[in-house]
């Protein structure tokens, strides 16, 4: 039978652009259906706006210490509005970049809603006109992302809201709870505490970041502290609510008594969720396990030409997880598919002030396997260039395995911690020896000899 299109891909963020690009790269014919915006919620409510931000708080602290540099600058004054319209330029232009990619690539794509009607037909209706008209096709990738978790205890509001309104705010709060120490909690508590908030982080689990080597999620609290954050770990909020132009948020705070906080806004941000109906996908044999959809590890569902990516496949929750598998998944489609992708070996990288960095084992991992490991450690303050530079708080942790001196996992919190973490996949990924990666030449003053220093130092 003759199809539309080979691929129908549904989802134009990271996951799906980048499976609809690669495809057409590869000479198939491709529709990429998005309902809101190319780049999804990574370039429009997620990566771009909040590290545009963050890049407008490490700049204003620049600002702040220059006279440390024999700068003398007046006290810096932040124009909101100006700061939002740089936002939204970046992410205009991002969009723009990314959708003529897509375009010159071949792609064809549609602002229109999409539903899987059966395994080769998806109906769009398109969101200027309400048109609907069927595509049929060879393949399906569904690439629709994930949605924020709101519980019922968190009622969301005008005032108790998701990272989605939190990067449209009209005006900075000058109060904010954010409920959850992840990822988008300590990179909001390093925005708004740099823009003058006063924020407070309230988290269940002992440590923030809680997944994260202990030791830099220590030093993360401590580095946020001093910025004037309050963090409340082993704390857990039963009621998050509008009460009148403010949020009220009640908690058991780590004796166990209430307490309750009135703020300006208050942040959920306790996780994310899938964004399908399982009920809907089985209706076209699309089996779940009443948790997610059953996904082999070549990311194809029980119907064998529909795929599942990004977010919603819920394997990583990240962009650059994202865009691996869509390129992946279109790999699959238009020539074979490669050896399945080794989750193992994405890194972490988490935006805070001061950045952390991950790739392999944490130390506690390491002890969890029951591997044999040391330690090999350099504080940032030993380095040249971060003496330089005035960002002095910083460590590196490398875990090796004693026995061959392996690297099997690197943790990093400090100055370009998201860069620096790069160069550390390759002595993870090809499993290098200490000594192999000490055989480099490092050039100098650079932060990347934190790694050198470590290595040089006795492990513990
Ligand atoms: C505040 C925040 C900050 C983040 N920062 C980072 C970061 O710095 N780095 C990083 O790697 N990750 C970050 N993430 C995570 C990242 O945004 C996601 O992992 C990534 O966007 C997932 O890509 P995706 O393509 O799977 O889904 P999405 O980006 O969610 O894209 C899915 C798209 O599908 C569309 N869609 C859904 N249903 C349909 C339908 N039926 N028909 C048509 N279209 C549909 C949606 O409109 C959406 O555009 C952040 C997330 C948030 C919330």
């Amino acid at each position: 039978m003759e199809y539309d299109f080979n691929t129908v891909v549904i989802g134009g963020g990271p996951a799906g652009s980048r499976c609809a690009y690669v495809l057409a790269k590869n000479g198939k014919k491709v529709a990429m259906v998005e309902m809101v915006a190319v780049g999804g919620v990574c370039l429009n409510r997620g990566c771009i706006p909040s590290k545009s931000y963050l890049y407008t708080v490490e700049l204003l602290n620049y600002i702040k210490k220059a006279k440390l540099f024999g700068i003398e600058v007046g006290e810096p004054e932040i124009n909101w509005e100006k700061v939002n319209a740089k936002k939204n330029r970046n992410v205009k232009m991002l969009g723009s970049g990314l959708t003529r990619k897509c375009e010159n690539a071949g792609v064809e794509i549609m602002h229109a809603h999409a539903k899987i009607k059966d395994k080769n037909t998806v109906t769009v209706k398109f969101i200027e006109t309400g048109e609907e008209k069927d595509l049929t096709c060879e393949n399906i990738v569904i690439a629709i992302g994930s949605k924020p978790l709101f519980l019922p205890f968190t009622e969301q509001g005008e005032h108790v809201i998701s990272s989605t309104e939190m990067l449209e705010l009209e005006k900075i709060p000058e109060t904010m709870v954010v409920i959850g120490g992840g990822v988008t909690g300590v990179e909001t508590a390093s925005i708004f505490s740099g823009l003058g908030t006063k924020v407070t982080i309230i988290e269940r689990q002992s440590h923030i970041l809680p997944w994260q080597d202990k030791e830099i999620s220590e030093r993360l609290r401590k580095a946020l502290e001093k910025k004037g954050v309050n963090i409340y770990t082993n704390s857990e909020v039963s009621s998050a609510k509008d009460s009148g132009d403010k949020a009220e948020v009640v908690y058991k705070n780590e004796e166990g008594s209430e307490e309750t906080l009135l703020v300006d806004k208050c942040l959920v941000v306790i996780g994310r969720q899938v964004n399908y109906d399982m009920d809907e996908l089985a209706e076209i044999g699309i089996e779940n396990n009443g948790k997610g959809v059953i996904l082999d590890d070549r990311l194809k569902t029980t119907v064998p030409n529909i795929y599942m990516i990004g977010d919603s496949a819920w394997r990583n929750l990240t962009a650059y997880g994202a865009e691996r598998e869509g390129e992946y998944v279109a790999e699959c489609i238009s020539r074979e598919c490669k050896k399945p992708i080794n989750y193992d070996h994405i890194l972490t990288t988490v935006f805070s002030h001061p950045e952390v960095g991950q790739i392999g084992v944490t130390e506690e991992q390491a002890k969890e396997k029951g591997i044999d490991y040391e330690v090999y450690k350099s504080e940032f303050a030993a380095n040249a260039k971060a003496m330089i530079a005035g960002e002095r708080d910083g460590l590196v942790k490398i875990i090796v395995d004693k026995s061959n001196k392996t690297v099997l996992g690197v943790n990093i919190i400090g100055h370009h911690a998201t860069d620096l973490v790069h160069q550390a996949i390759i002595a993870v990924v090809h499993e290098l020896k200490v000594e192999e990666w000490l055989d480099i030449v490092w050039s100098h003053p650079v932060l990347s000899e934190v790694f050198k220093e470590a290595l040089e130092n006795d492990p513990a």
